[in-house]
């Protein structure tokens, strides 16, 4: 074992990906190999491309996190940030007080919105957003003297956050392991995906089954203890895994015979990734009651989530207030920071003045055409897309799909592969998911494909070399 020095002068000779093993505990982090693990430190970022520590360079088909979409190192959104922070880096925006960039971002956001979701409640994240948005049902119902309706629906496979609430309505399987769940008044609908390549029965079935048991499961819970319903559009991290045609208009209209909210996760699938600033409606035909934003809202270049509330829903939460208890008691010490407002209106001044959602809605079925020519590659059970969020699903040939050791074990192999020709893939489970900036070129679409159909050959032939397949 390596004894290690302390002190200012060793920790200088440590390079960042040695400290990083040392002393960083990562999100997500794979605790079976904490501090052996070679961490990739990316030092550098330019257009679709990152580059690490040891200056090899990667084409980034992950976008950060689902988030970098208008690229790196854009100079419109740094500037933004830039003149803010030396204008006004931060106040509180508690109470009646806010930022320009915090008003102005609130407009902007109202008049790209669907429907009447024109009032904004600023947060930090994804997850923090998920977590006001239960909390504003929770509110509105209260204030209109339902305190009862608190219970929470969502679906198996959803992924909606990492703090504790946003955990528990977060349905996979594999992350449901150490912690606790809130389990008394969340709720998980089946998972509605529906793969029309590898199902046997018919995607109208498969809706009207799915819709008969979501009410089979509010009339259990009864509707009148039912606050919203929670819904990714496309369900992202679960595996880019996409529900039959009409079921988000049947799932609103039983949320409307129900008096239950409906709360869209536009976290991943808004902002350009299906072509539309708002996904809901341009592509899933619903005006929900709440939408959630995050990630793209900023291109990733700082942390922010906004919860868009239907006109409705806060007219409603302020006439009803209880007045002794008139306030709305949410909210953070960065929700709406001014300079995450100002990067957020620089990436939408971007993605309108390149019309970045036309670009996607041209190169995104493009992307999602290309990855499905390796639908016939002995390794791929299933390919998934729509624009530019994709999915391969690995399988071991000879061996049952699904996230078994082996399978999952193929995925990291592919992604290995991947990035060892320089390009970066996210595995999760026996997954590899893409989801790459929304500028990305048909050239950089053709390098996404050729590469990843590379790694598929060298994980076949290593699998081979095992005696496999
Ligand atoms: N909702 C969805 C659909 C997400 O994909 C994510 C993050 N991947 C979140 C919420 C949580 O966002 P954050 O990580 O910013 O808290």
């Amino acid at each position: 074992s390596v004894v290690h020095g302390s002190g200012p002068a060793a920790a200088a000779a440590e390079t960042a990906v040695e400290k990083d093993a040392r002393h960083v505990l990562h999100p997500w982090a794979d605790l079976s190999a904490l501090g052996e693990q070679k961490p990739l430190v990316v030092r550098g970022a330019e257009g679709v491309r990152v580059t690490d520590t040891e200056g090899r360079t990667y084409l980034d088909a992950i976008g950060g996190m689902w988030c970098v979409t208008v690229g790196y190192g854009r100079r419109e959104l740094i500037d933004a940030m830039r003149a803010q922070a030396l204008k006004m880096p931060y106040y509180t925006p508690f109470g009646d007080v806010s930022s320009e960039p915090a008003a102005e971002l609130g407009a902007r956001l109202a008049e790209l919105s669907p429907g009447d979701l024109n009032r904004v409640h600023f947060t930090t994240c994804g997850s923090t957003a998920v977590e006001s948005a239960v909390r504003i049902a929770h509110f509105h119902f209260a204030a209109r003297g339902r305190p009862e309706k608190k219970h929470v629906l969502s679906r198996v496979d959803a992924y909606h956050g990492s703090t504790y609430l946003a955990a528990s309505l977060s349905g996979k399987a594999a992350d449901r392991t150490t912690f606790h769940y809130e389990d008394g008044w969340v709720h998980h609908l089946e998972s509605p995906a529906h793969d029309p390549d590898t199902s046997s029965v018919p995607a109208a079935d498969h809706l009207a089954a799915l819709i008969d048991r979501m009410e089979a499961e509010i009339a259990a819970i009864g509707p009148e203890n039912i606050a919203c319903f929670i819904a990714e559009p496309i369900m992202a991290s679960g595996g880019v895994l996409i529900p039959p045609p009409g079921y988000h208009e049947a799932a609103l209209d039983v949320c409307r015979r129900n008096d239950i909210l409906y709360i869209s996760d536009e976290v991943v699938c808004g902002f350009g990734r299906l072509g539309h600033f708002f996904s809901s409606e341009a592509a899933f035909g619903v005006v929900p009651d709440i939408i959630v934003t995050a990630k793209g809202l900023t291109s990733g270049y700082q942390p922010l989530g906004a919860v868009l509330v239907s006109e409705r829903i806060a007219e409603a939460m302020a006439a009803a207030a209880d007045r002794s208890k008139p306030v709305f008691s949410n909210g953070f010490t960065y929700s709406g920071h001014p300079v995450a407002c100002a990067a957020a209106l620089a990436n939408i001044e971007v993605m309108v003045a390149d019309d970045v959602c036309g670009h996607v809605r041209d190169v995104g079925p493009y992307f999602v055409r290309r990855l499905r020519e390796l639908r016939d590659h002995p390794l791929v059970a299933a390919v998934r897309g729509d624009h530019l969020m994709a999915c391969l699903e690995c399988r071991v040939p000879g061996e049952e799909d699904g996230p078994t050791a082996r399978n999952q074990a193929l995925a990291q192999r592919v992604d290995r592969h991947c990035e060892e020709a320089g390009l970066l893939v996210r595995p999760f489970e026996n997954l590899c998911i893409l989801s790459p900036p929304l500028v990305v070129t048909k050239g950089d679409i053709d390098r996404i494909a050729t590469i990843t159909a590379d790694a598929l050959d060298a994980a076949e032939h290593d699998l081979r070399a095992q005696g496999v397949g």
